[in-house]
């Protein structure tokens, strides 16, 4: 696997800078997408503590060739028992210090464990500021988003064929899952949703034994992962032509989803662009039927900051890669999601994904 340069230094700078504001001496990262994004490091079990003058990354015996490939700019220390024990082995955490940690991904055990083990150590919590800086997405990150997304979008043209009366939905997750392998997918970005007909009215349903009918649609929501970087995209098809209230539901929602394309840019708020896509769906009638937010941060995790819901707070900034995925369920009558991966550019969205999205009759 081909290595590109590391930017672990200056996310290193970004996270020191948070030192003195957060008035801490030492900051303790052990949610491991963020280990990931800091070092390079994508094994199963590591932490870091990250001081100004040093920055360390600990993990265990199995790890030992594999981290120092992946890691620069960090001094590596494998645990002889538990790596938080060999935070103290190593003295890494001084006795009288504070050191910050992130209660969203610490467990409570671990916190325990952590004061047991450093019973004079103050354990403070932070807010969750690496997220933030994990969602800016450099063009090194971008790229291998853009090749996930491509992986996806192939596999999409290469499953169409298979989606007929008859096949079972399992039968089309079984191949998305095969070709994404063949195409150079290291894992799948989550277990790739079919849902057909009624079923399609369940926003989450997993693929079932359930076969195929004429005249039904079918909803696709899969993804890739590739060098840790994920794609995630839907697109809903016809088999045959469809009753003409699944047509109007159909473009009810490619219309709020180019609209949400269009509108995303920076500056704007999460909560600003849902509304752009949920005022589009409510204008076609269908208020009650879009039951979830319009989109999600993507990258090293499927789903991150920011957040793209009615209540978000967020501010889209250039970077970031994010879905925009509006979808109408009706309960008796079958449901349509689309969902494109799009960066922020200062100018808007630019969107990776690249599967058609007018209605397609199979
Ligand atoms: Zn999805
Ligand atoms: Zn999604």
């Amino acid at each position: 696997m081909a290595r590109s340069p590391s930017r672990a230094p200056q996310r290193l700078t970004a996270v020191r800078r948070y030192l003195e504001a957060l008035q801490v001496n030492a900051i303790l990262v052990t949610f491991l997408p963020h280990v990931r994004w800091l070092t390079g490091f994508s094994g199963s079990n590591a932490c870091c503590i990250i001081r100004k003058s040093s920055a360390a990354l600990i993990t265990d015996g199995r790890y030992r060739t594999q981290a120092k490939e992946e890691v620069h700019g960090f001094k590596i220390f494998i645990a002889a028992t538990s790596i938080f024990e060999e935070l103290k082995v190593r003295r890494l955490i001084s006795r009288s210090a504070r050191v910050g940690y992130n209660p969203s991904v610490l467990r409570v055990g671990e916190l325990e464990n952590l004061k047991l083990l450093f019973p004079t150590v103050r354990f403070v919590k932070v807010r969750n500021f690496i997220d933030d800086l994990v969602s800016i997405k450099d063009e090194t990150e971008i790229r291998k988003i853009r090749k996930a997304v491509s992986i996806s979008d192939a596999v999409f043209r290469s499953v169409l064929p298979l989606i007929k009366p008859g096949a079972s939905e399992l039968d089309i997750a079984a191949e998305i899952v095969y070709q994404h392998r063949r195409r150079g997918a290291e894992a799948d970005a989550f277990e790739p949703i079919v849902a057909s007909g009624l079923r399609g009215a369940l926003p989450h349903a997993r693929a079932t034994v359930k076969r195929i009918a004429r005249g039904e649609l079918v909803t696709l929501d899969f993804g890739c992962r590739y060098e840790g970087y994920h794609s995630d995209m839907t697109r809903t098809v016809a088999v045959g032509k469809p009753a003409s209230r699944l047509r109007r539901i159909y473009d009810a929602v490619h219309k709020a989803q180019q609209r949400a394309v269009d509108a995303a840019r920076p500056g704007m708020k999460g909560s600003d662009l849902d509304s752009v896509a949920r005022k589009s769906i409510a204008s076609a009638g269908f208020a009650r039927f879009f039951p979830h937010s319009l989109g999600h941060g993507l990258g090293l995790q499927v789903h991150e900051s920011p957040r793209l819901s009615a209540l978000s707070t967020d501010v889209l900034q250039e970077g970031q890669v994010v879905t925009l995925e509006p979808g109408i369920y009706v309960p008796g009558v079958g449901g349509v999601r689309i969902e494109d991966d799009v960066v922020i550019r200062h100018w808007g969205a630019e969107v990776l994904t690249t599967a058609p999205k007018d209605l397609m009759i199979l």
